[in-house]
């Protein structure tokens, strides 16, 4: 919680942490968020069902499960963490997204990805401040609406983010602590926002969100989560 409210603290943004349930369950911890082993989500809404809180837009749910990752490797098909949907598809996709949301709001992580885990200098807590950024409705900063690799395009609908056109991680390794920015779109402003917790970059590299993501966040919570900033 303390790593969480740090990161949020610039944007006046507040977690207040309501309870931690502890669930011993093989099936849910190996197959959840593993695409082959749960095609059609079926033991994920089951562990949501079974284990998500009250029907609040703004509670955060944080599940925490193998998502792939044994205690030594990670599978080909593991993942660090999702969300379901951002904050504005669930209000605008309809009533069978509205029961999505009911049924699956949330954030789910594997449990290697948290501080003091398996990989100490890899997973340092800013996936969890990553994918809460994504739950509160930030893009990635590499996004853009043309083909991977472009400069054009809205980007990440945040104007002091520099366009980035590539994901950090793909020019640097997990372990890397060096954080030397690339430039990916040098005919813009900026070079790659490698200190931002929106990119790919190691870890260590990532320590802010800029004064427009905040302000994003701060808008959606409002309009969406039914928080009031
Ligand atoms: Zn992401």
């Amino acid at each position: 919680m303390t790593f969480l409210n740090s990161a949020f603290a610039l944007g006046n943004i507040v977690f207040e942490h309501s309870g931690t349930n502890r669930v011993i369950n093989e099936t849910w911890f190996t197959h959840v968020g593993v695409d082959e082993l749960d095609p059609d989500k079926t033991f994920e809404s089951e562990m949501k069902a079974a284990l998500g809180t009250e029907d609040s837009p703004g509670v955060l749910d944080v599940y925490s499960s193998g998502l792939g990752w044994s205690t030594t490797s990670a599978s080909p098909n593991s993942k660090v963490g999702y969300i379901t949907l951002f904050p504005f598809q669930f209000a605008l996709g309809g009533l069978e997204l509205e029961k999505l949301r009911v049924q699956g709001d949330g954030v789910t992580m594997t449990w290697v990805s948290f501080p003091d885990g398996l990989f100490e200098k890899a997973f340092l807590g800013s996936n969890l401040v990553h994918e809460i950024g994504h739950w509160a409705g930030l893009f990635h900063t590499f996004t853009t609406q043309q083909e991977p690799g472009s400069c054009e395009g809205p980007g990440d609908y945040v104007r002091d983010t520099p366009v980035q056109a590539y994901a950090a991680h793909l020019k640097l390794s997990a372990f890397d602590t060096t954080c030397v920015a690339q430039d990916t779109c040098p005919n813009n402003p900026g070079s790659d926002a490698i200190n931002n917790y929106m990119d790919y970059a190691p870890e260590a590299c990532r320590t802010e969100f800029t004064p427009g993501q905040f302000k994003r966040m701060r808008d959606i919570l409002s309009l969406y989560r039914d928080i009031e900033t």
